[in-house]
């Protein structure tokens, strides 16, 4: 197993405390969180240095984006290995109408989807959405 630390020097990024603080956080959740849930885990630390983080981490496939529809973009860790590739990586998410909470299915990977000649894809999303096995119980 590899460290947090080790993990994140692999993708060239420097090791700090509050990028480990962070990524703990992200780890501990099973679900999507927004900047404000990172803010509000985070009160006394400085939002541009929250807001830089997680786009370094972004940018380095340690978490992707996640548009549910709701208007307001949540962040997941990436698994393993996972470059954020559109044909490769990808993967469907589930949106609970009832508990407004969003997870990744990382075995189901979004199917290849071949756009005319001439456009170019640059993200996919594709989020399913009803009641997550919490609520429907
Ligand atoms: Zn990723
Ligand atoms: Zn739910
Ligand atoms: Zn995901």
């Amino acid at each position: 197993m590899q460290t947090i630390e080790q993990l994140l020097e692999s993708k060239n990024i420097r090791v700090t405390a509050m990028r480990l603080l962070i990524y703990k956080f992200l780890a501990e959740k099973q679900v999507a969180v927004t900047l404000s849930d990172i803010e509000n885990a985070f009160d006394k630390a400085d939002r541009t240095t929250l807001y830089r983080t997680v786009k370094t981490f972004e940018e380095k496939a340690i978490v992707h984006q996640i548009d549910d529809g709701t208007g307001i973009t949540k962040y997941a860790l990436c698994e393993e290995g996972c470059n954020c590739e559109i044909e490769t990586d990808l993967h469907l998410h589930f949106h609970c109408n009832i508990c407004n909470e969003t997870v990744c299915l990382t075995e189901h990977k979004i199917p290849q989807i071949k756009v005319p000649d001439g456009f170019v894809s640059e993200n996919v999303n594709l989020v399913v959405k009803g009641i997550c096995d919490k609520c429907s119980r």
